[in-house]
């Protein structure tokens, strides 16, 4: 047995001793810590989201000009494009604001500092798609930042639209996406994102549940929600539970990862795909 087992224990520690291999283990385990630390940062007052997301974006390294407040009159989005070798346009988006119960970390800091991290990612690579990375104001008051975005794209533009990713509320699960507000091409990507790194992207549908994908695929654009939510979700959504130690930083971290290999595999598809 032992003869069997030596090989494998040799394989193994040449492995871990790899530069390489401890090199990335790092990299991983200091995303990880950012992810914590920036979620922790919450705070807690409705008023200060829209200069908390703005700080969030300058701390990742995107410059002032790159960091666009949109003001829309009623409502004001925060908007980050990573600009990408074509016009082919990827929505990444979440909302910042939150209700009047609990801290807010949950429903939305939490799917704000994923995008966030993922801007930060997507910023570095060689995108085939431009990205363009919003944090939504009012959708607890009826998705009204998404809307508003929505109707200020130009109608000879909205093709370029190829998918919207919105992202509401995580730390407790995988991703598993709301079909109710979600389109099938996108759900299915998902799917095949999660069979590749062999775990399950469920498909679930909650009553009166809605969030800001619903504003895009009202307009034609090809759109789907995800979340990282319980099915005892109800305990803590716009209530006093929605607190820091509520959260499992790991599941977040697990998010952010399947999120990089699922906005990849948006990329790679054409913007015809997902119509
Ligand atoms: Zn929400």
């Amino acid at each position: 047995m032992l003869n069997k087992i030596l090989p494998f224990l040799f394989l193994l520690t040449t492995v871990y001793n790899c530069p390489l291999f401890t090199k990335q283990t790092a990299v991983n385990s200091a995303k990880k810590e950012q992810i914590r630390k920036q979620i922790e940062n919450v705070d807690c007052d409705d008023a200060d989201r829209l200069e908390e997301v703005k700080k969030l974006y300058k701390s990742l390294g995107a410059n002032k000009d790159e960091i666009k407040v949109v003001d829309y009159g009623d409502v004001k989005n925060v908007i980050v494009t990573v600009r990408g070798k074509t016009d082919e346009t990827v929505v990444v988006g979440g909302h910042y604001d939150k209700t009047t119960l609990g801290c807010g970390v949950i429903d939305n800091w939490s799917g704000i500092v994923l995008i966030a991290n993922l801007y930060e990612s997507f910023k570095k690579k060689n995108n085939k798609k431009t990205y363009k990375f919003v944090a939504f104001g009012k959708e607890e008051k009826g998705l009204i930042g998404s809307k508003a975005m929505v109707k200020a794209i130009p109608l000879e533009k909205k093709s370029n639209y190829c998918a919207m990713v919105n992202f509401d509320s995580f730390g407790f699960t995988n991703l598993w996406t709301l079909e109710s507000i979600s389109d099938r091409k996108l759900i299915e990507l998902g799917q095949k994102v999660a069979k590749e790194r062999g775990q399950v992207f469920q498909i679930k549908n909650f009553r009166g549940a809605s969030s800001d994908s619903k504003s895009f695929q009202k307009a034609g654009i090809p759109s789907i929600t995800v979340s990282g939510l319980g099915d005892n979700w109800r305990k803590y959504l716009h209530q006093d539970a929605d607190q820091l130690e509520n959260i499992s930083f790991p599941k977040i971290y697990e998010n952010y990862t399947f999120s990089i290999d699922y906005l990849e595999k948006i990329d790679s598809k054409s913007c015809d795909y997902f119509k």
